[in-house]
């Protein structure tokens, strides 16, 4: 079997995992496990033979170490599942061979168009083979692209002995994209020291930082009263609710921020004259910048409640989760290798941040320390999503190139 990562690709996306956040069960979808136990397949074809399923949707694969040295257990994780916010089923992989630049027209939905306007990163890949869908569904190379590329990358390893290598464990989860991927995940039995997800975008990135996130809820008890008779008396909830939505700071809005600032957003609101509830996500980088930008909230609700004698309040904080530099930065070779990977395999290392959270980051704070590789896949969760050849097998490259040099490094 001498399959490229892009038939690997080509397989693996044409199997529908698409996630579902309103299930209980784990994984969410009985369907995502089609596609592990073709995984657990093709890792023992190759001689990986601890490979295995396990109840809970999760794929567990070791490749033995080949040296004397003491290298680190290091782990190669992507998630198996598709996003929920568009179909996954029967997608019809598109190829567009040697791109020659212009907006890509998608044959399944006149509607869809993939544009330079919107994608400026299709300027870097003028002569390369674009995979997209015919438009009708989603690509899933989010994250297929990944499992492709450790897939692959595997496979490398084990026919290629001349590369020395410490202990490699491959982990593919279920459910990533409804936030639950790193729910049933065994550390203990993965064994693995420090971890990559290869879940990123652009070629050559590594992101090292994610969101700081909490939730907020306020709810206000207003003063009911019937609105004939309401003079001087009523305290109309909803109106109270609608005056601080209206002093939230818009310089700190998720549409009008970016790179490495925050934003307070309100993502919901219920309510009645008599009570009313206001949900907000908080984000920052920094634990500090959370905690202000939760102070001026605080501020805004308390002056607009000071207009209303006769209402109540109150104001709760639910931690989400935190940027997961504060565990990287204990361990910096784990992004100094990865940018010497990427480097070596032949892209200039691009180091950024997640205006998010990831499995990684919680997977970070469970005591396995995890940075985000890119797989080259763009415009996720999207019927307009695309990936090329050539950026699969640069991830390809720079993963063999990382299980190297943690070796030539210890
Ligand atoms: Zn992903």
């Amino acid at each position: 079997m001498t399959d490229t990562v892009t038939d690997r690709f080509l397989r693996y996306v044409v199997i529908d995992t698409q996630s579902d956040p309103t299930s209980r069960s784990q994984p969410s979808t009985e369907k995502q496990k089609v596609l592990g136990h073709l995984l657990v397949e093709e890792l023992l074809a190759m001689g990986v033979s601890d490979a295995h399923l396990d109840e809970h949707g999760y794929v567990y694969a070791t490749i033995p170490s080949n040296t004397d040295r003491q290298v680190p257990v290091i782990c190669f994780c992507s998630h198996m599942d598709t996003a929920p916010d568009f179909t996954g089923t029967d997608v019809k992989p598109q190829i567009v061979r040697n791109y020659t630049g212009g907006d890509i027209q998608l044959p399944g939905d006149p509607q869809r168009i993939i544009r330079v306007s919107d994608n400026p990163a299709l300027r870097d890949q003028i002569g390369n083979d674009i995979i997209t869908t015919d438009g009708t569904t989603l690509l899933g190379a989010d994250d297929k692209a990944g499992l492709a590329e450790i897939m692959t990358a595997a496979q490398f390893l084990v026919d290629n002995p001349g590369i020395e290598h410490g202990t490699i464990k491959l982990l593919f989860t279920p459910d990533e994209e409804v936030g639950r991927g790193a729910d049933k995940v065994d550390l203990a039995k993965l064994g693995a020291q420090f971890a990559y997800t290869v879940d990123g975008e652009t070629a050559g990135h590594i992101e090292d930082e994610t969101f700081s996130a909490d939730g907020v809820e306020i709810t206000i008890q207003g003063v009911a009263i019937h609105p004939g008779f309401a003079k001087g008396k009523m305290e109309n909830a909803v109106r109270i609710a609608g005056a601080i939505i209206d002093r939230l700071p818009m310089e700190a809005a998720p549409e009008t921020t970016s790179d490495r600032e925050g934003f307070i957003h309100p993502t919901g609101v219920t309510g009645s004259m008599e009570k009313a509830t206001i949900s907000l996500i908080v984000r920052d980088f920094s634990e500090d910048g959370l905690a202000s930008k939760e102070a001026l909230l605080e501020i805004v609700v308390k002056d607009v409640m000071a207009a209303y004698p006769g209402s109540s309040h109150t104001f709760e904080i639910t931690r989400q989760y935190r940027n997961m530099k504060a565990i990287l930065d204990r361990h910096p070779q784990i992004v100094d290798y990865a940018m010497e990977a990427i480097r070596r395999a032949g892209m200039e290392p691009v180091r950024g941040s997640i205006r998010g959270g990831t499995d990684g980051s919680r997977l970070s704070f469970m005591g396995l320390p995890c940075a985000n590789l890119f797989a080259g896949g763009h415009a996720f969760h999207s019927p307009l999503e695309w990936v090329s050849r050539q950026d699969m097998e640069r991830g390809v490259r720079t993963l063999v190139e990382l299980a190297r040099i943690w070796a030539e490094r210890s």
